[in-house]
């Protein structure tokens, strides 16, 4: 990654709070100069000055539909702290591996790898680095450790929960196992390591259909997120595989915010406009869209399409990444935030790399990482089949 110039004397700051719009579903189209388009602009030149990115800044910070949560304020700051990330990583041994739902700075600035819980988790498996920062939430932290637990694992986001991960806890496992004796449990992987632990498969949003489909039981117990398993209900019935599916009364509080009576006004309004969506959505929302699929299936959705509109029902991170990434896409009627994801900063990561807290260093009981691993393998092994 190169080395962004340091800081340059006589650039006023912006001195303004940028409205930090808690933009539930705004409905508004994404502008072509997007503050996303300017934050790629440190990763691909050597030579944009803290001038020019201020100007940037200030050109941006005056148009409508653009999501203000990570505007920055001070170029030369936010500039220094990306070079000495980039350093330190070098100096520590870190890889930085960044959700797509985290600020724009931390994805395009210093993250090494960019993607879903999933493939991050392989990608630290896969790095030769010691040291893994999960620019995410604590049970992706929790997850990598499950499987790399040689490596020393950092999750830097100060609110690091997730209300899918919060939601459930080992005894509430323990205690529905008594209640349904003869089913499978099978987890999300938004699950922490302990209720991994006292479940039999995991799955990921990408693979959940096709290993709850290969497990041969005929009896699931889904958990803890009850869109997820209503849809799985709802595919099940619509492809014909018998199969008797309870499920936990969970919901990601981002994806649940989408509903119908908004799909169907965005619809009114971009009639040629693909929808598309995350399984965490309401099953009556995914039920009218074109397409429904994990954050990473989403993105490939997009990449593969010639659909130039796209009505996308999922965190705005993915968004700003299309957005950025392939600037002929049109994507209408976003979008919601996770304040968990979006709660890792330039500064934490800094934190994690120097000083870091008891906290921001996870650790799973050895016993528990044994146990959630066999869940984790046996999704592997359904996945595969
Ligand atoms: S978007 Fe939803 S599922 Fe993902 S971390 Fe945030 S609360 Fe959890």
């Amino acid at each position: 990654m190169p080395v962004i110039p340091a800081a340059n004397a006589g650039i006023s700051e912006i001195t303004s709070n940028p409205v930090f719009s808690p933009c539930k579903i705004c409905l508004l189209e994404y502008t072509e100069k997007s503050l996303l388009r300017m934050l790629i602009m440190p990763k691909v030149s050597t030579n944009l000055s803290p001038k020019e990115l201020m100007q940037r800044l200030l050109a941006i910070q005056k148009e409508r539909g653009i999501c203000f949560h990570s505007l920055i304020k001070n170029a030369d700051e936010t500039i220094r702290k990306i070079n000495e990330i980039n350093r330190l990583k070098k100096e520590k041994n870190a890889v930085i591996l960044a959700h797509t739902y985290v600020i724009p700075e931390i994805i395009y600035g210093v993250g090494d790898f960019v993607g879903d819980s999933y493939a991050l988790s392989k990608n630290a498996k896969e790095s030769p680095q010691t040291t893994i920062v999960f620019a995410a939430v604590r049970f992706m932290g929790e997850t990598a450790k499950i499987i790399c637990p040689d490596k020393q694992v950092l999750v830097p986001g100060i609110e690091d929960g997730c209300t899918l991960a919060d939601c459930i806890n080992q005894n509430d496992v323990i205690s529905l196992r008594k209640k349904y004796p003869n089913y499978t449990f099978v987890c999300y992987i938004n699950t922490t390591a302990e209720v991994k632990a006292e479940c039999d498969v995991c799955v990921t949003s990408a693979n959940v259909n096709k290993v709850v489909a290969n497990i041969p039981s005929d009896k699931i117990y889904f958990l803890p997120d009850k869109m997820m398993g209503q849809n799985l209900i709802a595919d099940f019935k619509k492809n014909g595989i018998k199969k008797d599916i309870k499920y936990f009364n969970g919901t990601c509080y981002v994806h649940e915010e989408y509903t119908l009576k908004q799909l169907l006004e965005t619809k009114k309004k971009f009639p040629n406009a693909k929808v598309i969506a995350h399984p965490e959505c309401l099953p009556e929302v995914c039920e009218k869209c074109d397409f429904v699929g994990s954050t990473s299936q989403l993105y490939n959705y997009i990449k593969a399409s010639t659909d130039k509109e796209i009505l996308l029902l999922t965190e705005c991170g993915l968004a700003s990444r299309i957005k950025m990434e392939f600037p002929d896409k049109k994507i209408v009627g976003t979008c919601t935030f996770c304040k968990y994801m979006k709660s890792n900063t330039l500064d934490d990561i800094l934190r994690v790399l120097t000083k870091p807290l008891k906290r921001d260093i996870v650790t799973v009981d050895e016993k528990v990482r044994v146990r959630a691993l066999k869940c984790i393998e046996a999704m592997f092994k359904y996945a595969e089949q």
